[in-house]
């Protein structure tokens, strides 16, 4: 069995954004080799989630919407969490988003269903954080 492992960093611009990294989970694929097997992808932070849904930014504008209904970032002082920090928002939107997603690999490429790419939701960001990638197979 091979094994494949790379940390992809982003700093955004602002608190909040989606990043299509699918082009990179396909150029860590190429580079491992594999054929046949399942590729992990995980934000390594507790504000920031790995999805899988639609490239299509009227959604991921409903998604902002939809999160700050959830977990409005103001007024801080509504969460205990917020005292040192103030990103209690950008926790419980990661919790709603997920941390991670699973992809088959089938004949050396990400075997995906219609219309699926790979996000990564930035919920608390300018500054340096990081994404998984393992990959397992042959
Ligand atoms: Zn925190």
């Amino acid at each position: 069995m091979k094994s494949y492992r790379k940390e992809l960093w982003f700093q955004t611009r602002s608190r909040r954004e989606f990043i299509n990294i699918t082009p990179d989970v396909d150029q860590c694929l190429t580079e491992s080799g594999i054929q046949e097997g399942f590729v992990l992808v995980n934000a390594m932070h507790i504000t920031a989630s790995v999805f899988i849904n639609d490239n299509e930014s009227g959604l991921h504008q409903d998604f902002e919407v939809w999160l700050e209904k959830l977990a409005p970032e103001k007024p801080y002082s509504q969460y205990r969490h917020n005292g040192y920090e103030d990103n209690a928002d950008a926790h419980l939107k990661r919790s709603v988003m997920g941390r991670e997603v699973v992809v088959a690999v089938t004949e050396g490429k990400l075997d995906f269903g219609p219309w699926e790419q790979i996000f990564y939701g930035e919920f608390d960001g300018k500054r340096k954080k990081r994404v998984l990638v393992k990959i397992i197979g042959e």
